[in-house]
């Protein structure tokens, strides 16, 4: 069986799961990046019924707010009931901006409440597909797979690799409800996915032609190095985070907290690693009095 062909069979099995678990369609959830663009596309040739929902993460580049906002109004025009999710936390909307004094800490590549809060709250008891892919790390590589269900608690959680149908059946029969995740293209290399979307001229984030390897965030934590590049073509996200740098010293000096960061631009050194800063806090520092001060 081909590529595209497995990854139609999958999400056809998920939307009788969906259907049987919960009495409602399949969810796409739809980042703006490639892989949810792929996803999309096989999830249409299935001929299953289907939603596409965007969680907005406020930290998106206009390009890509823009794209899906597009996107959307086709899938609209065509019958597919499309949903923007905007962030809460505790009780109120949040943005990333807001999100940071409240937790009194940076986003980081350890501590990524961040992804928590405005990426994986939403979709509670359905079935959902994403675009994740092993070969985007070696942690999904072992901690992803076809089918699974969304739980904090690693014990509760249930792993299907393969499409063997033993295996199914026993995902199938779990009673646990919460979320479930079908993963189709969770095998594609990066070449399969290229390689797919140029065939079937499949419309596409611009960004990617403006050189980005991949869509999220700007100052994303996990995207490096690579995060002077977004600052240096969106200055105004550089300048909204040190914002909320700023307002989180507040914060922690109004608690009567203390921290080695001087200013809101000493934060942002830290977090860019730029190991320039006078009396920076180490990640050791940071992470025992981070332990002391988490709400
Ligand atoms: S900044 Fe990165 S870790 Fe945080 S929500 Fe965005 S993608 Fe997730």
């Amino acid at each position: 069986m081909d590529l595209e062909q497995k990854a139609i069979e999958r999400v056809k099995t998920a939307s009788q799961m969906s259907f049987a678990l919960y009495g409602s369609p399949l969810v796409v959830t739809d980042s703006g990046g490639k892989d949810s663009a792929v996803c999309r596309e096989i999830v249409r040739r299935s001929g299953i019924p289907y939603e596409v929902q965007h969680n907005l993460t406020t930290a998106d580049a206009p390009q890509t707010i823009y794209y899906v906002r597009e996107t959307f109004r086709k899938l609209e025009e065509q019958g597919v009931p499309c949903k923007v999710n905007y962030p809460v936390y505790k009780g109120g909307r949040v943005t990333m901006w807001s999100l940071i004094p409240m937790k009194k800490f940076p986003p980081t590549r350890l501590q990524r409440y961040c992804c928590q809060v405005l990426k994986e709250a939403t979709c509670r008891d359905r079935f959902i597909t994403t675009g994740v892919r092993w070969a985007e790390s070696v942690k999904r590589k072992n901690s992803r797979g076809v089918y699974e269900n969304f739980t904090a608690n690693p014990e509760k959680k249930i792993i299907l690799n393969n499409d063997n149908d033993d295996d199914r059946r026993l995902f199938e029969s779990c009673a646990l409800k919460g979320k479930r995740i079908c993963n189709p293209i969770v095998d594609w290399t990066d070449h399969d996915v290229w390689d797919y979307i140029r065939s079937e001229r499949l419309p596409l984030n611009p960004l990617y032609e403006m050189g980005f390897y991949r869509v999220g965030c700007i100052g994303c934590p996990m995207a490096g190095k690579t995060r002077w590049k977004e600052f240096a073509l969106f200055p105004t996200y550089r300048h909204a985070y040190t914002k909320a740098f700023g307002r989180m010293l507040d914060v922690i000096h109004e608690s009567g907290g203390r921290t080695k960061w001087r200013t809101a631009e000493d934060v942002f050194a830290w977090w860019m690693e730029d190991f320039q800063v006078e009396g920076q806090m180490s990640l050791m520092d940071f992470e025992e009095w981070r332990t002391g001060n988490e709400e």
